[in-house]
Order: structure tokens, then C-alpha cells, then sequence
């Protein structure tokens, strides 16, 4: 049950939306962090977001994360590897093209561990998703570490191209989450790391990753601006849409505690604040800026049913996080996006 308070943590995709607050996690708690990005274009913010924290910060390119081997300088000498880089969009046409890099992704991180790791990697946390875990169905159901999302996989097989892009997202994690386990307990006793698995549902909050106009945003922040900001969605689909959700700055500090909570090894952790329906968020908003979209005025939240809902309670008892309020996060959020002048209120 190794665990690990001081020392190098590599972040796989640190130039992804949550990978940005991972690496300010680690960072403000005084890791040294590596991060990985597939081009050199895509390192320059970050050396710009994180040039105060001089050479406590590096990137490597890693341009094919489905390589075998592709980690392999890129884990040496770290104590720890944070796993976030994953295809996250519903653009992919065959599956192959999310689950591919998802799962091989995955076991080409574990394999360099394994291979270049051993003499220093303590702990490998992986980025992982409530989508490897929840299934539609007809009743409203609360999900735990316990389900997985068969299903997607299932639909995915069966119905190939055709099947929902949600599905073949949903496939790809699963599949990747399930690659880890396989692979952590076939070589458990040759390495002296272990994993931690966190699974969130849908994360929101500011953005610190490089992003020059709304229509760029990361998939999940994209579905936010169209239900609050842009007003996109039907008064029906405001208040049925909806899933868990968190704050991404307690997803990140629930990786940075993965990481130095001996027991949250060989575990997967939800790491969800509770649920939402989107007219939620629209409330919220419209009462702080009473010129975006009011949404669907007959809401009441108290009928809302939540078709489908988490069990975070191993992580609260595991690494305590103390979330940031639906308020809050909506809050900061918009005031990120007016900074940024993509909305006038
Ligand atoms: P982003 O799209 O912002 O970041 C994804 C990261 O993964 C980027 O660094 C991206 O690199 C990299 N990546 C994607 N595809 C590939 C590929 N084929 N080869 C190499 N690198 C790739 O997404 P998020 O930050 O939202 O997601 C990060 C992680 O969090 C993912 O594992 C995702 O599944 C998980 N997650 C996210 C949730 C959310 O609501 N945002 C919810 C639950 C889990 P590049 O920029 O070069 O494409």
C-alpha cells in the first residue's frame, strides 16, 4: 500500500481541460510535476501558466500514446504517474478511434511503469469515468463502485458504427478502466506500484487549459455553455437532462489525495458531488446574471427524478474532499467566461 507525500508526478495529456487543474494540484501542494503533450505546440501555455514554479515544472512529447514504449523516458525517475489523457468528444465514427487510444493508452502507461518504472513509481492514478459505470435503465437507480457500465459495451459490439456516440465513449472507458485492473493484477507482484482509480461524472468549472473561443471548449464544458449560456437546449431537455456532476478543482485534489492516501491503492473511487438537472445550473446563472437564459421557469427541483445517481461514499471516507457548491462552481465559471469576454452581462 505504497503512497506518496513529495517527489515527481508525471500527468499524462497535461494540456487537457482536468489535466491543467491536476497539474496545479500537485504543484500547489509541492510535487514537481512532468507533463505530457503530443506536440510542442500544445506545451507553451502550460509553460506559461506554470512559470513561476520554475523547473519544479518539464513536458515531454508523447505524439502516440498508443505506442508500445511510448511512456518509456517519460516515467523514469517519478514517484508517481497521473493517467489522464483519453479521448473525450462524439466524433468518433468507428469506436476504434476512441477505444483504441483509450485503452491503449492505458497499458502503454502501465507497460513503460513496468518496464522504466520500477525503481522509483509508487503510485499510478488513473482518470477514469462514472460512464465505466452506469447503465440507462427504466427505474431510477443509485450506481456504485460496485457497477459497471456493460452495456456500452455490449451496445458497442452489436451495433458497431451505428451504435450512440455516448456509447462508444462509454465503451472506451469502460474498457480502458477494466484493461488497468487486468493489467495491475496480472503484474502486481512484479512492481512495487500500485493504482487508484477515479471515476467522476460530468466535471465542470473554470478553465485554465488553452482555449481562444467557446466553441473550442472541452466536451463537457460545451454541454454546459449550450443548456446555460447559449440557451440551446428545449424547456423539455433542460429539466430531464442531467447526470452527476463535480467542481474540477475536487476532482483534482481527489487525484492529488489518491496519490498520498496509502489506502485509496488497488480501489476505484467516485468522485461526484451529487446530481443535477440542467435548468439547475440555469438558475443559478440567471438569478447571478439575469441576462442570460431563464430556461424552463416551471422547474421544480424538488420533483426532479434522477434516473441516475452515485454512491460517493467510499470517497468521502477514503479522501474526504470537501466539494464546491452547485453555486459556486456556477458562479466561478461564468465570471471565467466574462473575464474571458465571451459573454456581456
Ligand atoms: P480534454 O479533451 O480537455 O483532454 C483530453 C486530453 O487527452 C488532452 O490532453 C488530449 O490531447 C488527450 N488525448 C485525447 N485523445 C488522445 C489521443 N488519441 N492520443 C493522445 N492524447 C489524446 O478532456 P477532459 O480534460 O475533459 O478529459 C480528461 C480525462 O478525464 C479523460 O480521461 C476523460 O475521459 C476524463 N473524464 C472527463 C470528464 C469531463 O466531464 N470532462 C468526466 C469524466 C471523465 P490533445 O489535446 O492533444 O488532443
Amino acid at each position: 500500500m505504497p503512497a506518496v507525500t513529495s517527489g515527481k508526478v508525471l500527468v499524462t495529456g497535461a494540456n487537457g481541460y482536468v489535466a491543467v487543474w491536476v497539474v496545479k494540484s500537485y504543484l500547489e501542494k509541492g510535487f514537481a510535476v512532468r507533463g505530457t503533450v503530443r506536440s510542442e505546440s500544445k506545451a507553451k501555455h502550460l509553460r506559461q501558466l506554470f512559470q513561476s514554479y520554475g523547473d519544479k515544472f518539464e513536458i515531454i512529447i508523447v505524439d502516440d500514446i498508443t505506442k508500445e514504449g511510448a511512456f518509456d523516458e517519460a516515467v523514469k525517475g517519478v514517484d508517481a504517474i497521473a493517467h489522464t489523457a483519453s479521448p473525450f468528444h462524439d466524433r468518433a465514427d468507428d469506436p476504434s478511434e476512441i477505444i483504441v487510444p483509450a485503452v491503449q493508452g492505458t497499458l502503454s502507461v502501465l507497460h513503460s511503469a513496468l518496464q522504466h518504472g520500477a525503481q522509483s513509481v509508487q503510485r499510478v492514478v488513473i482518470t477514469a469515468s462514472c460512464a465505466s459505470i452506469f447503465e440507462y435503465g427504466a427505474t431510477p437507480r443509485v450506481f456504485s463502485e460496485k457497477d459497471w457500465n456493460e452495456r456500452a459495451i455490449r451496445e458497442v459490439g452489436e451495433k458497431g458504427r451505428a451504435a450512440a456516440n455516448g456509447d462508444k465513449y462509454c465503451a472506451s472507458k469502460t474498457l480502458a478502466e477494466r484493461a488497468a485492473w487486468d493489467f495491475w493484477n496480472k503484474h502486481k507482484s512484479e512492481v512495487a506500484w500500485d493504482v487508484a482509480v477515479m471515476n467522476p461524472p460530468y466535471v465542470y468549472d473554470p478553465v485554465l487549459h488553452e482555449v481562444d473561443k467557446p466553441e473550442h471548449l472541452n466536451e463537457s464544458l460545451t454541454l454546459w455553455w449550450n443548456a446555460v449560456v447559449a440557451g440551446k437546449l428545449t424547456d423539455e431537455e433542460l429539466v430531464t437532462i442531467g447526470f452527476g456532476w463535480v467542481d474540477v478543482r475536487d476532482l483534482a485534489t481527489a487525484h492529488v489525495r489518491a496519490t498520498t492516501t496509502p489506502e485509496a491503492g488497488g480501489e476505484r473511487v467516485i468522485v461526484s458531488a451529487g446530481t443535477y438537472k440542467d435548468q439547475d445550473f440555469v438558475n443559478i446563472a440567471h438569478r447571478l446574471y439575469p441576462k442570460l437564459p431563464a430556461g424552463n421557469t416551471s422547474y421544480d427541483p424538488a420533483k426532479a427524478v434522477h434516473m441516475i445517481s452515485f454512491d460517493a461514499s467510499k470517497e468521502r471516507k477514503l479522501l474526504g474532499i470537501k466539494y464546491h457548491t452547485m453555486e459556486e462552481m456556477t458562479r466561478d465559471t461564468l465570471e471565467d467566461f466574462i473575464k474571458r469576454g465571451w459573454i456581456s452581462v
